[in-house]
């Protein structure tokens, strides 16, 4: 059993300890939580729960919250870190795990060179094995690199051009915006083309990225020029072969990222999460030579299976369809919606 410690237990982390302790090669050792808050105390009916040093580890002591000790104590009792603290602190833990000799995952807020490698369970799960310092890119990355992956893999991919609508903040959030209106970056192409390429090589692809004043999911318009003459349907017919991309239908009901997210609720998993990246059905469609989609991304929760194939990939516990599997398997992807 792998013992896997998570640093900063947000939005990434809380999520990443649930899946983590659904799979049979591998079990959570704690969880680092800055303030003794609501969040904390669900999480110690679950985790040993640590505080990130002493200062901290004070202020639960004054809240009578139990704390089992500091990030060190953490280290120590760990086989590999899931560092998902807010980004630009995952950099700077780096030196820390390095001379504590163990193996962390990094997230997408990070820049890529914190990790050995990016990664992205579809486009390049080999490049991580045996790796000790990985990153996992952020879930618009994995969102681009899923479908990618499935037409490159498919038909082969002379080029992409995408729109992403961002959400702004995510649901727990109550200080960050746009409120009232959308925020482009003035950057063409946005931070999302380079940071795609970190895991699928020299894919040529340019991106444009506009926050919009909404928290429930991000939005991208895919257009992709392929290597193979294809239809409409040879591409649903390609995605359909990759559990990690659900296809989904204005004409059952689902027409906006509202409808995808009471489709998660409905189907009843934990915190309402869709692992899956959404593809509209009848936004798949070919012009002018090209391929277009548009597909919905849940910010929350995509980058949750990537999280626990790098820790397989990172220990070489399994094979990349093995580790895919199982994770599937696990969290309930893959399977029929309705
Ligand atoms: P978050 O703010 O929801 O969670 C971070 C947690 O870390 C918070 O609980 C915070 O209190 C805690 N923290 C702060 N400083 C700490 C420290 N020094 N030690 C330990 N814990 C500390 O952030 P998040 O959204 O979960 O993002 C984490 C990483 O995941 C970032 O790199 C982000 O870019 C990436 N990511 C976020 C999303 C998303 O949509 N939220 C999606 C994919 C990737």
């Amino acid at each position: 059993m792998i013992k896997v410690g998570i640093n900063g237990y947000g939005t990434i982390g809380r999520r990443v300890a649930q899946a983590v302790m659904l799979q049979k090669d591998m079990t959570v050792s704690g969880i680092v939580k800055t303030k003794p808050d609501y969040v904390a105390h669900f999480a110690s009916r679950n985790f040993r729960v640590f505080a990130p040093d002493d200062k901290s580890a004070k202020a639960f002591q004054e809240s009578e919250m139990k704390v089992s000790g500091t990030l060190q104590n953490l280290l120590e009792d760990s086989d590999i870190i899931v560092d998902a603290t807010p980004e630009g602190i995952g950099e700077k833990n780096l030196d820390l795990y390095r001379s504590s000799k163990i193996k962390a995952i990094f997230q997408g807020g990070e820049k890529s060179s914190t990790g050995e490698t990016s990664f992205n369970s579809y486009a390049n799960f080999d490049q991580s094995r045996g790796k000790d310092y990985v990153r996992v890119v952020s879930c618009n990355t994995t969102g681009l690199a899923r479908t990618l992956s499935a037409l490159r893999d498919n038909f082969g991919v002379d080029n992409v051009y995408a729109t992403l609508i961002r959400r702004a903040t995510d649901p727990n959030d109550s200080k960050k915006g746009p409120i009232n209106a959308l925020e482009p970056s003035l950057k063409i192409p946005s931070h999302h083309a380079p940071d795609v390429k970190t895991v699928m090589g020299d894919l040529d692809i340019d991106t444009v990225a506009i926050k919009a004043p909404t928290t429930l999911m991000h939005v991208h318009v895919v257009q992709a020029h392929l290597s193979k003459q294809v239809d409409a349907g040879d591409v649903m017919e390609a995605f359909s072969g990759y559990p990690r991309i659900l296809q989904v239908s204005g004409k059952e009901g689902v027409a906006s990222t509202a409808q995808i997210m009471d489709l998660a609720r409905e189907r009843g998993r934990n915190r309402s999460d869709l692992y899956e990246i959404a593809v509209w059905k009848e936004s798949i469609n070919l012009k002018a030579g090209k391929i277009n989609y548009i597909q919905a991304v849940h910010q929350e929760s995509d980058v949750v299976p990537e999280n626990i194939d790098a820790i397989r990939a990172m220990f070489e516990l399994m094979d990349k369809e093995s580790s895919l599997s199982a994770t599937d398997l696990t969290l309930g992807i893959g399977n029929k919606v309705y």
